[in-house]
């Protein structure tokens, strides 16, 4: 996956790569397209080596995905990532963080983040960032991040769910889609009077966001969902504009 960042001339091939000074090699590997968030692990000269290792003139540097599957047995990668993954989405990815949320999966969207702000929250609060920024991506200050592939909302969530192996730790709705609360169940009496009558009489069971206050229920909106969270869970793969 990380001959995504190359040029395709330089893909699945050694190749040569100038600089100039003793840059260390995350810097190496930075200038040549490739954002750290995805490195697992860098080989320079078949030995193992951390991101601020300075190599030599005609060293060997290998470098590969943590998104990608290699055998390694117990080495450890750089930079492990949390087992139970928080996210948080750069501001152009707004359909794809309701999505996620449908899926139950803990994700920071706000259309006003700056990217310095991004990368704050993400630190103190252990969250990977979702983009197709890479620049946020090769900020120093990111830890965890992933650049999103696809452009299209549905594709950009089956990506997310293989790259990080979500599909077991997903839990449908069990967050807001608009705000990213945890939804609770709520009996019909608690929101009567913020309801019309139809809504009612018609169904029984009553959700309710604890951040919002945003009301769910099972109406015609709920199967559609539920196929979309079938689809997903399932791996079909769209490729038709549907968003
Ligand atoms: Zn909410």
């Amino acid at each position: 996956m990380l001959n995504d960042f190359l040029h395709p001339a330089s893909r699945q091939v050694p190749f040569w790569h100038g600089y100039m000074g003793s840059p260390s090699v995350k810097d190496i590997i930075e200038s040549v397209g490739v954002p750290h968030v995805e490195v697992a692990l860098i080989l320079v000269n078949g030995v193992i080596v951390p991101f601020d290792f300075h190599p030599e003139n005609g060293d060997r540097i290998s470098c590969y995905s943590r998104f990608h599957s290699i055998n390694i047995g117990s080495i450890n990668l750089l930079q492990d990532l949390p087992s139970d993954p928080r996210f948080i989405l750069d501001v152009h990815l707004g359909k794809l963080a309701k999505y996620m949320r449908i899926m139950g999966f803990d994700t920071l969207y706000q259309t006003n983040f700056t990217d310095s702000e991004i990368l704050r929250i993400a630190s103190d609060e252990c969250r990977i960032i979702l983009t197709r920024d890479l620049g946020i991506l090769r900020n120093g200050l990111a830890k965890w991040g992933y650049y999103i592939r696809s452009t299209m909302p549905r594709l950009q969530l089956i990506e997310v769910m293989d790259a990080f192996s979500l599909r077991e730790k997903s839990n449908p709705f069990s967050r807001c889609s608009i705000c990213n609360g945890l939804v609770e169940i709520v009996s019909k009496e608690q929101i009567i009077k913020d309801l019309n009558t139809s809504t009612i009489r018609y169904y029984k069971d009553f959700f309710r966001c604890q951040s919002c206050g945003q009301i769910y229920w099972e109406g015609s909106h709920y199967k559609k969902i539920e196929k979309f969270i079938d689809e997903n869970l399932n791996g079909e793969r769209k490729t038709n504009h549907e968003e």
